[in-house]
């Protein structure tokens, strides 16, 4: 049992739907489909999630939501035009968008509204195949807190999904206990494929989207980078954090906690093999010795900030860190590192998403509460990632990360091997981020 996740690329048109249907009937295995909204058709398309939030907006400020809603009905109306669909006995595409439609009008909330791309399309891509169709609000629940509810999901997908085998399932969303929809956050179609995947116990989570798979650098930053053949979730989660966003960082949870590995496709070039993520263990349980494999991936963000404190007999003084995290908790900020030395002790945080306020805060109140001799900020860091499990175990990887850095004319700020075994951080001033990226993934390791 496989189940197989088609991004909105891959559902973005009618040949694109197409591309899905030949993919998804080309292997007999018994398999459930998970659908994301149609997405963008070209660089300067809106992808129809999109347009629904707008909607949601519209309506707020008007009684009659034609005007926004008619552009979503016509892609929708093209697409199954041309699927030829409408021959299709009880498909009903004006209903269902008629329905849709006095909903909005009615005051449908934000997710209602959002979720429907993911409904209509599943609804289409099920008649094209002629298999069952299954509303992820039957099946997907959250609990009153709007906590994603595991056990109730998967009693529910157990009774319901053993009797609609292959089903077409909408990705994104489910239900409250109330019955009201709710969504995951953005691109959560890739959290719904995860959690049927563990519901059905599948051999394989297939999440076909647009790349050939997971690339060893950013593509915008090094020439050629590779497709990884094999990663372990954990290198994943490493590359990811980084900003290497392929998946969901959350779909990741569901089936890794059952170790079913995830292979992501590529829609439009269907021959190649793609990036398998398995489980350390599994990666490592066969005759590869850590020592030997290969340096996975790079990657790496920009825009963090380290603030380094210095106290002469730092390590007497019980508490010291506790009150340095305390004080990044009353300011709600999260860390991201913290390297140490003997007398000095580093925070690293992430500069997106945080407030001026909170910093000044921040700072003003580590001086009260730990009375540093000094303080010096870094403002203005990239951190990047070299990720692989044989990181700790290869001599040599520090040197030659170290030599390909001076060789680039690159100073490194700070240096993190931290205890995962899996990655070395190093961080360098953000204008040096892309030299410092491509010297490291030129590294032949
Ligand atoms: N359509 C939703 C979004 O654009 C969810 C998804 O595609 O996974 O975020």
């Amino acid at each position: 049992m496989k189940v197989l996740k088609f991004g909105g690329t891959s559902m973005a048109n009618a040949d694109t739907v197409k591309r899905v249907a030949d993919i998804v009937k080309s292997e007999s295995v018994n398999r459930f489909i998970v659908v994301s909204a149609p997405g963008k058709r070209d660089g300067r398309d809106t992808k129809v999630t999109d347009m629904l939030y707008a909607l949601y907006d519209y309506r707020r400020t008007h009684d009659d939501c034609s005007a926004a809603f008619q552009p979503i009905a016509d892609r929708f109306a093209e697409i199954a035009d041309r699927l030829g669909l409408y021959k299709i006995k009880g498909f009903d595409l004006d209903g269902e968008l008629e329905k849709i439609k006095y909903d909005v009008d009615g005051g449908a909330d934000k997710d209602y509204t959002a979720s429907r791309g993911e409904y209509l399309s599943a609804y289409m891509l099920a008649h094209l195949l002629n298999r069952p169709f299954v509303d992820a609000k039957d099946i997907i629940r959250f609990n009153a807190d709007g906590n994603f509810d595991e056990k109730t999901t998967f009693e529910l997908c157990g009774k319901i999904l053993d009797a609609k085998s292959g089903a077409v399932i909408p990705g994104f969303y489910g239900s409250m206990p109330s019955g009201a929809i709710k969504t995951f956050s953005r691109g959560g179609s890739d959290v719904t494929g995860a959690i049927i995947a563990g519901a059905v116990g599948a051999k394989l989570y297939e999440n076909w989207t647009d790349v050939d798979g997971f690339l060893s650098g950013d593509p915008k930053v090094v020439e050629n980078p590779r497709v990884i053949d094999v990663i372990t979730y954990r290198e994943l989660r490493e590359l990811s954090y980084m900003g290497a966003a392929v998946l969901h960082p959350e779909s990741i949870f569901p089936v890794r906690k059952r170790d079913i590995p995830i292979r992501i496709r590529n829609t439009f070039n269907p021959q190649a093999k793609g990036t398998l993520i398995v489980p350390t263990e599994q990666l490592l349980g066969g005759k590869i010795k850590r020592e030997e494999l290969p340096l996975t991936g790079i990657a790496g963000k920009k825009d963090f900030l380290s603030v380094q404190i210095e106290k002469s007999m730092m390590n007497n003084e019980k508490g010291f860190a506790r009150k340095v995290l305390s004080v990044l908790e009353q300011f709600d900020l999260s860390l991201e590192h913290m390297p140490s030395g003997i007398d000095t002790l580093s925070v690293v945080i992430d500069k997106h998403d945080v407030k001026r306020e909170q910093i000044d805060g921040m700072l003003k109140s580590l001086k009260e509460s730990v009375n540093p001799d000094r303080m010096e900020i870094i403002d203005n860091i990239a951190l990047i990632a070299v990720v692989g499990h044989g990181m700790n175990r290869r001599k040599g990887m520090m040197s030659a990360i170290t030599g390909a850095l001076f060789d680039a004319d690159v100073n490194i700020r700070m240096i993190d091997q931290g205890s995962s075994e899996l990655n070395i951080i190093i961080a360098v001033e953000n204008c040096d981020y892309e030299k410092a990226i491509r010297a490291l993934h030129g590294l032949d390791l």
